[in-house]
């Protein structure tokens, strides 16, 4: 089974994207360009991804005292994505991109996700050159970010600290200036870093020549104090390897040092360290402190890290739909060939009947069509996102101010979920497989391990949440929450005339009108801690309201095409969406319409 029509379905006959090369910006493309791309990527996600995802994951990295040490095949598969141009993709023409719409860029990385996630394909480092770009210096974009471009060196994101993961606010990482002409520096105003950075991905390793690190520091106020708040956060650029403004080595390494690998879960292909910056294991002239070059603007650090935060958050959303989408893959699969007992009613009590395949049963049709109707809509979601990416970057100014907002609103549910449904998602393919699937010897128990760690990074389900229902949904007077519902109710009016749809569109309205109703209930005595202490239902409930609203539409696109096995699954699991989930939405609802005080108030001492 491929991925790839559903994937065409998607692009082409639902965001009809080949009229992006209506833009000038696209306009050297075409259906035939963006389908090379995807032939591309299908084929090194092929040979050189998939077959080694168990690889990855049975020989975790280790330390050899000297060097971190991955499989050969995690360097062949980055050799390979960084020969295809991928890195630059999105990129200008004159920085040697291709300057592909990031709809077809996103589209093309999901088989590389499908394929085997942790190998990876670039999402850290492509993030961390797009900040560069956006925020650098034009010696830090030349330096360091069209080197990451090009595959030489790659990036981390050095937020999380041992002591500061949700609350970034709490960074203790120091930067102070590094002696007298530290303005002077051609790479940008010159600091000396000492601090801990926890979780990093991808912090250490001999993939490429370099690693830039992109790390949050404080700078201390004339008293020594490190200032409070997130206002007090700056961003440097922190390289391993010292380099020189014509970016060659200067044969010097950083005070950076691995202080130890983390043992995951899964994931297992990317390494994840804890990072010493500044301790003087690797003193530079003479004295300890990681050289670091300040990007943009003292306090703006975060506000540059968020910068890249929706793309990244995407990369999230859309890494978790793949693993599920993975996970559906495999369980159909067996589900087509596992002979397990017979039909309900009295033909299946003759037992010299052969046995039934699952798939036969009713209960596995319900599994693989959650995985299906979880998976395919969070696909479609996260490519409708990267779709208002590109209307962002490249609309027309209303147009493109609309999808900032839009995709204010949207970001939360791409990036949670995929990772809470296409997760459950995983869940059920290994029920699908009974004992065999809680075994090593099929594939789907390593993609929910994989797949477990995207609601933890990239902002927590609660931290989401609280984002959502305490800033999204609110900023700018609402308007990004009409916006979303001006849409909704556009697929609505264009539903309710087909008989087909016409019931669908209606449960759809009154899941709208729920949301909007119980965003406004969360709210009405004006307390913090009253609306956000249901976030999360609230989060559940929103995404489960948006993801109705994408099949619906995904539906509409459907029945306009000619008829086939394909168009009955996408109507069957819009149908299974609306009729098995959708409903959910009201039990959510009702604790934050509520306000209900259960968990919040329950005093500590009585758990
Ligand atoms: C495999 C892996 C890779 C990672 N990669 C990177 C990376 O490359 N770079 C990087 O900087 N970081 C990375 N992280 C760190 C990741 O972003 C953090 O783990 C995450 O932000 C949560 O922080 P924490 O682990 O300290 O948990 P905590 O912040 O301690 O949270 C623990 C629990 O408490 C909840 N909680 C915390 N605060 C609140 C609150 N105010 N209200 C309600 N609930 C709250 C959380 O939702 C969570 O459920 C990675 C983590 C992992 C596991």
């Amino acid at each position: 089974m491929s991925l790839r029509p559903t994937v065409d379905f998607l692009l082409n006959d639902w965001l009809g994207v080949e009229a992006l090369n209506q833009r000038e910006r696209f306009a050297d493309h075409s259906r035939e360009t963006f389908d090379a791309v995807l032939d591309t990527c299908e084929r090194i996600a092929r040979e050189k991804y998939a077959p080694f995802n168990r690889t990855v994951d049975t020989q975790e990295p280790h330390f050899d005292g000297e060097r971190v040490v991955l499989p050969q095949a995690t360097h062949d598969a980055h050799q390979a994505y960084a020969e295809s141009g991928m890195l630059s993709a999105a990129q200008d023409y004159r920085l040697g991109g291709m300057q592909l719409p990031y709809t077809v860029e996103a589209a093309a990385n999901a088989f590389f996700a499908m394929a085997s996630v942790s190998i990876g394909s670039g999402m850290l480092t492509v993030g961390n050159a797009n900040l560069l770009m956006a925020h650098g210096s034009e010696a830090q974009r030349r330096v360091f970010a069209l080197n990451e471009f090009a595959g030489r060196w790659s990036g981390t994101m050095c937020l999380s600290e041992p002591q500061a993961g949700s609350s970034l606010s709490d960074v203790a990482t120091r930067a102070v200036p590094d002696g007298e002409g530290f303005m002077d520096d051609p790479l940008g105003p010159r600091f000396r870093l000492k601090g801990n950075k926890m979780w990093i991905s991808a912090g250490e390793h001999e993939l490429t020549e370099n690693i830039v690190h992109l790390v949050l520091a404080k700078i201390p106020g004339p008293d020594g104090k490190l200032p409070p708040g997130v206002k007090g956060i700056s961003l440097f650029v922190v390289p391993k390897k010292l380099v020189d403004a014509s970016a060659q080595l200067t044969g010097e390494r950083n005070d950076v040092a691995l202080a130890g690998l983390n043992h995951k879960c899964g994931w297992r292909g990317t390494t994840n360290t804890l990072l010493n910056f500044g301790e003087g294991k690797f003193p530079v002239r003479g004295a300890a402190g990681a050289i670091g070059y300040l990007v943009g603007q003292p306090g703006e650090g975060l506000r540059c890290m968020f910068h890249m935060m929706n793309e990244a958050r995407i990369g999230v959303g859309m890494a978790a739909t793949m693993l599920g989408m993975a996970g559906y893959h495999a369980s159909l699969d067996y589900a087509k060939n596992r002979p397990q007992g017979r039909p309900v009613g009295p033909e299946g009590k003759d037992p010299s009947r052969p046995q039934s395949r699952i798939i036969e049963h009713a209960d596995v049709k319900r599994m693989l069509l959650a995985q299906k109707s979880y998976c395919e809509g969070a696909l479609a979601l996260e490519l409708y996102c990267a779709r208002l990416v590109d209307e962002q970057h490249t609309g027309a100014p209303e147009a493109a101010d609309e999808a900032r907002l839009l995709l204010e609103v949207l970001t939360p549910i791409a990036k949670s979920w995929p990772s809470e449904w296409c997760l459950e998602a995983n869940s059920l393919a290994i029920q699908v497989h009974g004992g065999y699937g809680y075994t090593r010897d099929f594939p789907v128990e390593q993609y929910w391990r994989d797949n477990r760690l995207n609601m933890i990074h990239e902002g927590t389900h609660g931290i989401q949440a609280m984002d959502l229902l305490g800033r999204k949904v609110l900023m700018e007077n609402g308007r990004g929450l009409q916006l979303l519902a001006q849409r909704v109710n556009a697929t609505i009016q264009r539903a309710i005339h087909t008989p087909e749809l016409a019931a669908h569109a209606n449960a759809l309205g009154q899941a709208l009108a729920q949301v909007g109703a119980a965003t406004k209930a969360a709210w009405a005595t004006a307390n913090p801690a009253e609306a956000l202490a249901n976030a999360v239902p609230y989060l559940q409930a929103f995404g489960h309201t948006v993801l109705a609203w994408i099949w619906l539409d995904v539906a509409l696109a459907a029945l306009a095409a000619p008829d086939s096995p394909a168009r009955t699954g996408r109507l069957g699991a819009m149908r299974f969406f609306f009729h098995y989930e959708l409903p959910k939405t009201g039990a959510w609802l009702a604790v934050v319409s509520r306000r209900d005080p259960t968990c919040a108030e329950l005093p500590e001492e009585a758990f």
